[in-house]
């Protein structure tokens, strides 16, 4: 039987070391999109250094071309990039795959990344994983994005792959946006 896994968080929260924990030594096919190149090309890469070997691909619907019936999972990372990431995931767990998808629930702004709430509400597991606020230690499930040092403004684009000097792990009470009047919780 097919089934669906999300593992969901800020940065630095562990996703991926999730991620490739749950598929290690499994017969598993891996994917994430083109856009994240932090580390290397073809890896799935965790920030604690494991590595599984990924396909690329630009639209989540390309990971129907890439399945054969060989794999028993799908390991999927940065899935808040890959809009029809949650339809696609109900075919594969549909054909008898199990699926295992890590991703960002919230922007630098705690929005939700469109294809996320839809994932969530069709897997059959989640795991909601916390990193440790920068500032005051408590659980932190957001992503704080800082640009020369200071918070990001609001109407910065969302989409911007970097590393540990531009997004750091904080708690809702230490998060800032800037050009925010009224925090949104
Ligand atoms: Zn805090």
């Amino acid at each position: 039987m097919g089934h669906i896994e999300t593992i969901y968080g800020c940065m630095f929260a562990g996703k991926t070391t999730e991620l490739i924990r749950r598929v290690e030594g499994k017969n598993v096919l891996a994917f994430k999109p083109k856009l994240d190149n932090r580390y290397s090309t073809g890896h799935i890469v965790s920030h604690n250094g494991e590595t599984l070997k990924a396909v690329l691909i630009d639209r989540a619907e390309e990971i129907m071309d890439h399945v054969n019936g060989k794999a028993e999972y799908i390991a999927i990372d940065e899935v808040q990039f890959l809009n029809s990431i949650g339809s696609v995931c109900r075919q594969l767990a549909n054909q008898g795959y199990k699926v295992v998808c890590a991703g960002l629930d919230l922007d630098f702004r705690g929005e939700p990344f469109p294809p996320m709430p839809y994932l969530v509400a069709v897997s059959h597991s989640v795991t909601h994983l916390r990193a440790k606020c920068v500032c005051c230690g408590k659980p932190a499930t957001r992503t704080q994005r800082l640009i020369d040092g200071q918070p990001a403004h609001v109407d910065d684009p969302v989409i911007m792959v970097g590393a540990d000097d531009l997004y750091e792990p904080r708690c809702v009470d230490c998060h800032e946006v800037r050009g925010v009047r009224k925090k949104m919780f």
